[in-house]
């Protein structure tokens, strides 16, 4: 057995007196698309944040790929260039999209390849190209983030994320922004990516789309994982959790 892509042991994180995250312990293996739900404040959005180094963490571990993130507050002082290396290896695609207004389509997703990865502008903008095309937005390349719908905008953002070619894609509620009927396209696109063995850890609200998509889904209450399982066992399990059964009756 190959160890797992990420494996995170005992993870605790506290924001002053407040502990957000309890002792997590997860795995994710190679190719497996996780989804993470549970109730707002649980400490979804910080797991994903000390994944992908946007937060110092207080105790345990976090290993992507066999590498010891170690991103404690005794050993942040990494160099700006070494954090953004390593963060391209968890990308990460937000829920506000957080594009560059005056940088367009295939300008935000060059920017990485440019500056983080090295690769020369003629590379970036034909990388560039390959994904937008890939996310249906290949005739959309010149255009700027504000002449996008918010759905081809979210497209944009996980082109930019995928081209730096990460080993794990961090999702983060990327569609609770987008009007309802823009919610569709962008999960397609996760689905097709999901298809192709992209390893994949999502924050999601889309209960079906997490039953549909994932090969596992974890549920955080209180900043514990109260209960993971395969969609349908978790989902049939609900019965004996009252947490997740409170939480899964609002869908
Ligand atoms: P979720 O994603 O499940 O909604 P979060 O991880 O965003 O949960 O937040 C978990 C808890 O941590 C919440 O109580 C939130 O208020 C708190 N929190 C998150 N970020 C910070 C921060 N930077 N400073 C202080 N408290 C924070």
């Amino acid at each position: 057995m190959h160890e797992p892509l990420l494996t995170i042991r005992d993870l605790k994180k506290s924001f002053g007196r407040t502990e957000v995250l309890k002792s997590i312990d997860l795995d994710v293996g190679r190719g497996e698309v996780v989804a993470v739900i549970g109730p707002s404040g649980s400490g979804k959005t910080t797991l994903l944040r000390c994944i992908n180094f946007l937060e110092t963490y207080d105790g345990g571990s976090v290993r992507i790929d066999g590498a010891e993130v170690g991103y404690t507050e005794g050993r942040k002082r990494r160099g700006e260039r070494a954090l953004a290396r390593m963060r391209a290896e968890t990308g990460m695609v937000f829920q506000s999209f957080n594009l560059f207004p005056h940088l367009t389509a295939a300008q935000n997703v060059m920017l990485g390849l440019t500056k983080v990865r090295r690769k020369t502008k003629a590379e970036a903008r034909e990388i560039a190209g390959h994904w937008l095309g890939r996310v249906g937005l290949g005739h959309k390349a010149e255009a700027l983030p504000s002449e996008l719908s918010g759905g081809q905008q979210q497209r944009v953002g996980i082109a930019r994320a995928v081209a730096m070619e990460p080993k794990i894609l961090l999702l983060d509620e990327i569609t609770s922004a987008l009007d309802p009927e823009l919610v569709g396209e962008v999960l397609e696109v996760v689905r097709g990516l999901a298809a192709e063995g992209m390893t994949m850890l999502m924050v999601t609200h889309e209960i079906a789309f997490a039953r549909d998509a994932s090969s596992r889904i974890v549920f955080m209450a209180d900043g514990t994982i109260a209960a993971e399982g395969p969609p349908v066992e978790l989902i049939a399990s609900a019965e004996a959790n009252p947490r997740l059964f409170s939480f899964l009756a609002r869908f």
